[in-house]
């Protein structure tokens, strides 16, 4: 008697990415759209994304999609809690899939490498302010600023050395 049960568990797993995708659509009560499960894999893949990043990502991708499309998408999903929208000073606003667990973000003041970093608390507002003067806080923005591994060997580069020299 044949056995066709390896052959098939094989088939059928091959799909379990694109379909998990789909499912948070749907469970975010969102159509499921190709442009949508585009943008939604390229920041699983590419963390902290500007909207530009993302859209030459996904239209290389998909073939063409306008940037104004994802733009579209982008404020969709964050409007949704798909996607998580962060403005590091003097940064375009960088997007991921990480939501909902109020992480915080090392950045770097060189090149901006921008790295995750877990919350001790876990929810918002994990700080408190010494004085409130009356206000309810719901939030506090924490952003580590300084040097990644990269910069700090990196030796300054020219045009900030030549205010130093006499
Ligand atoms: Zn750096
Ligand atoms: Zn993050
Ligand atoms: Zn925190």
């Amino acid at each position: 008697m044949p056995n066709f049960g390896p052959e098939r568990s094989r088939v059928s797993s091959a799909a379990a990415m694109p379909g998990d995708t789909s499912e948070r659509l749907r469970t975010a009560g969102m159509r499921v759209t190709a442009s949508r499960v585009a943008v939604l894999e390229v920041l699983g893949e590419h963390p902290h994304a500007t909207a530009d990043t993302v859209a030459r990502l996904v239209a290389a991708r998909l073939g063409s999609v306008s940037k104004q499309a994802v733009y579209d998408v982008l404020a969709a999903c964050t409007h949704a809690g798909l996607v998580r929208r962060i403005e590091p000073a003097g940064s375009a606003a960088l997007f991921e899939t990480r939501t909902g667990d109020n992480h915080h973000h090392l950045v770097c003041r060189r090149c901006g490498r921008t790295e995750d970093v877990d919350c001790t608390v876990g929810e918002r507002p994990c700080l408190a302010p010494g004085e409130d003067a009356g206000f309810t806080v719901d939030e506090a923005e924490v952003v580590f600023w300084g040097l990644c591994p990269d910069c700090q060997d990196r030796p300054v580069s020219h045009h900030n050395t030549k205010e130093l020299q006499p």
